[in-house]
C-alpha cells in the first residue's frame, strides 16, 4: 500500500542525505516540495527523476486533498521542505494531521535538523530543551515573548533571520542577563560555518562589530535560567546532613 514519507534533506552540505532518503525520493510517484526549484538542485545532484508538485502555505488546503487522493489512490507520496527536517519551522504539519486523519500511515526518514545540529554542538545542557523557533519580527512581541522565557530553565533554541540578529541578541542580554551563555551556530554545515559560545555581552559586542557575523543562517542555542527549586533542595539536603551529624 502507499505511505507518506515526511524526509529530511540536507540544511546546507548536500551530502548530508541519508542513502535511504535518496532512495525513497526516487520510488514515490510524486514529491512535494516547499519550492519546486529549491527542490530541483539536490534532485539534481543525485539523478533523482520523480515529478515534483509545490506544497507551501498558500496552496496548503487544496495540496492537501490532492496528495490524499494520490496515495489512497496506491500512490506513494514524499513531504520535503528547503532544507531540513519539514515541519520543523517549514510546512507540512497540516498534510501530516490530513494523513493520519485519513489512516494513512505516516514515515518519518530522518536527517538534519539545525535545531538538533546547534544543540549538539552547542556546550550547553541538552537533557532537557525547548525549541523555540523564530521570535515575533517586531520588538515589543519579541521583547514579550522573550520575558515568558526568561525564567524557564531548560535550554532554548532559537531559529533567526541574520538582519535581525543583532536586535534578538540585544534584546535577549537586555531580558536574560548580560552574563547568561548562549551559543550561535551560523551557516551550519556550509564553508563559513562558525559555531561560538559566549555571554550575551559579548554576542553583542562581536556581531555589532563583525558585519560577517549578520550573515547567513543562524540558530542561536541560550542556556537555561540557573534552577532555583534545584539549589534550594541542595543547600536542604546539606543543611539535614550537617543537622544529622550533630544528633546524638
Ligand atoms: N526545517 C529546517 C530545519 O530542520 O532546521 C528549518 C527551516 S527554517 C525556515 C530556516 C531557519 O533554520 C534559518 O533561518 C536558520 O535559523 C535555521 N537554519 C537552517 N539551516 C541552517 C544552517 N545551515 N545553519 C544555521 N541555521 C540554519
Amino acid at each position: 500500500s502507499a505511505y507518506l514519507y515526511v524526509v529530511a534533506t540536507p540544511i546546507g552540505h548536500l551530502e548530508d542525505i541519508s542513502p535511504r532518503a535518496i532512495q525513497i525520493l526516487r520510488e514515490v510517484s510524486l514529491i512535494a516540495a516547499e519550492d519546486t526549484r529549491h527542490a530541483t538542485r539536490l534532485m539534481d545532484a543525485y539523478h533523482i527523476t520523480t515529478a515534483l508538485t509545490a506544497c507551501h502555505e498558500h496552496n496548503e488546503n487544496h495540496k492537501i486533498s490532492e496528495i490524499i487522493y494520490k496515495i489512497k489512490q496506491g500512490q506513494s507520496v514524499a513531504l520535503i521542505s528547503d532544507a531540513g527536517t519539514p515541519l520543523i519551522s517549514d510546512p507540512g504539519f497540516k498534510l501530516v494531521r490530513a494523513a493520519h486523519e485519513e489512516n494513512i500511515r505516516v514515515i518519518p526518514v530522518p536527517g538534519a535538523c539545525a535545531a538538533i545540529a546547534a544543540l549538539s554542538a552547542a556546550g550547553l545542557p541538552s537533557d532537557r530543551f525547548s525549541f523555540e523557533g523564530f521570535l515575533p519580527a517586531k520588538s515589543h512581541a519579541r521583547q514579550q515573548k522573550l520575558q515568558a522565557l526568561k525564567a524557564a530553565t531548560q535550554t532554548l533554541i532559537f531559529y533567526e533571520a541574520p538582519h535581525r540578529i543583532l536586535d534578538c541578541a540585544q534584546d535577549m542580554h537586555d531580558i536574560f542577563g548580560a552574563d547568561r551563555s548562549v551559543t550561535m551556530a551560523r551557516e551550519i554545515t556550509k564553508t563559513f560555518e562558525t559555531i561560538k559560545k559566549t555571554t550575551f555581552a559579548e554576542l553583542v559586542e562581536w556581531v555589532k562589530n563583525d558585519p560577517n557575523q549578520q550573515k547567513g543562517e543562524i540558530v542561536l542555542v541560550v542556556a537555561g535560567a540557573p534552577d532555583t527549586g534545584e539549589q534550594d533542595q541542595q543547600k536542604v539536603d546539606e543543611l539535614l546532613k550537617r543537622l544529622l551529624q550533630d544528633l546524638p
